[in-house]
């Protein structure tokens, strides 16, 4: 039986180019067809990816305090949010912070500041940082997100070893004087100009759940395409209290999905990565999500707790994906995984059984006085 989403797959597995009709029937797809727009998308994430997941570490050097407007953000300009507000973490305190994400299997540590972008000084001050992290975990990717950058400061960046700059364009451009009045779109495209121009790996991305319409994603994926952005995060709006967002909750799983399924066909092999705000928006279905998004980031974010950084290894491990650097996914790529798009290591990598723990024994609802759990 003919299935759309599956043809289109293929079609991108040629090298065909989603049109913006193809990326409005995504979005627009019923709940009844959801599994099948993950299943096609699937087909391109195991093509490109095999079973792996990039695991990043966020350290946020900078908190709070931000001059610029950004509706979104917590550390806005104003905001009233009750969120941690420090100025420069110390050297030494950022790599330890990196440090831990590495151990737990971290291959990119991304090191953010707030601001609306750095001074030459602050540049130094990140530069060394990178130099001391690099000399004590030479493998770790950098991505520096130090907002937007003046002529020479990302060479700068690059010539101190940091390998990636992330800088979101966030939504569209004819939506982007909606969440920010204190810089412009054309700033952000430009920043990440500088960035790829330097030879940095450019990270640019979108918040999905701010009131933009299917229109406004397509076009903001589409502008991330043109730009070349290596990786992709979604983000998926945590309406802080205290920011002109607040109690701004439009985002329902289903529609989450369709909008990472939308990035995956547009820019099947690029890397993208489920981000800020997933557990609240994607909720039982981040496993799912795994199927389509291959990297996110473990632990917390920059202003708020994420889950567990051991749920998110487990919930890895426990849907058959391997963290990408780790030995379960080298000796797979010695298997041929990475070209053949599936693993055929069976068994070598599964989840850990469950642990033993004993069954914890019914003592309220039927037969007891007490309420049931429901
Ligand atoms: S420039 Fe960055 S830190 Fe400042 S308000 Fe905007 S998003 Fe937040």
């Amino acid at each position: 039986m003919f299935n759309y989403f599956d043809d289109l797959a293929t079609r991108q597995l040629s090298g065909a180019t989603l049109t913006r009709h193809e990326a409005l029937a995504i979005l627009e797809s019923t709940d009844e067809q959801l599994l099948e727009v993950v299943a096609a998308a699937a087909r391109l994430r195991r093509t490109h990816f095999s079973n792996t997941v990039k695991v990043n570490y966020l350290v946020n050097l900078k908190s709070g305090l931000c001059p610029e407007d950004c509706t979104y953000c917590s550390q806005r300009l104003g905001s009233a949010a009750q969120i941690l507000k420090y100025t420069w973490l110390k050297p030494e305190d950022a790599v330890a912070q990196a440090a831990t994400g590495i151990r737990a299997g971290a291959s990119r540590v991304c090191m953010v500041a707030s601001g609306k972008g750095p001074t030459d000084r602050d540049v130094d001050r990140v530069a060394g940082m990178v130099t001391e992290l690099k000399d004590q975990h030479p493998d770790v990717e950098v991505c520096a997100c130090l907002g937007i950058l003046k002529e020479g400061q990302a060479g700068r960046l690059k010539a101190a070893g940091v390998d990636a700059y992330n800088h979101n364009l966030n939504t569209s451009e004819s939506m982007y004087a909606e969440i920010c009045s204190t810089h412009e779109f054309s700033d952000r495209v430009q920043t990440v100009e500088h960035a790829k121009a330097a030879g940095l790996s450019p990270c640019s991305g979108i918040i999905v759940g701010m009131g933009e319409s299917h229109e406004d994603l397509i076009d903001a994926v589409f502008a991330l395409r043109e730009l070349g952005s290596d990786s992709i995060p979604v983000n998926f709006l945590m309406p802080f209290d205290g920011t002109p967002l607040e109690g701004t909750w439009l985002l329902r799983p289903a529609a989450c999905m369709r909008v990472l399924a939308l990035v995956r066909f547009a820019c099947p092999s690029t890397e993208l990565r489920m981000a800020g705000g997933r557990e609240m928006h994607l909720r039982t279905l981040q496993p799912l999500a795994l199927h389509v998004a291959n990297s996110l980031f473990l632990g917390d974010y920059l202003t708020s707790e994420g889950q567990a950084g051991q749920a998110d290894l487990a919930m890895i491990a426990d849907n058959g994906f391997v963290v990408l650097g780790s030995p379960e996914a080298a000796t797979q790529q010695g298997c041929g995984s990475q070209s053949s798009g599936g693993c055929g290591c069976h068994g070598t990598h599964d989840a850990e059984t469950s642990s033993g723990a004993n069954p914890t024994i019914r003592r309220r609802g039927a037969g007891t006085q007490l309420a049931p759990n429901a």
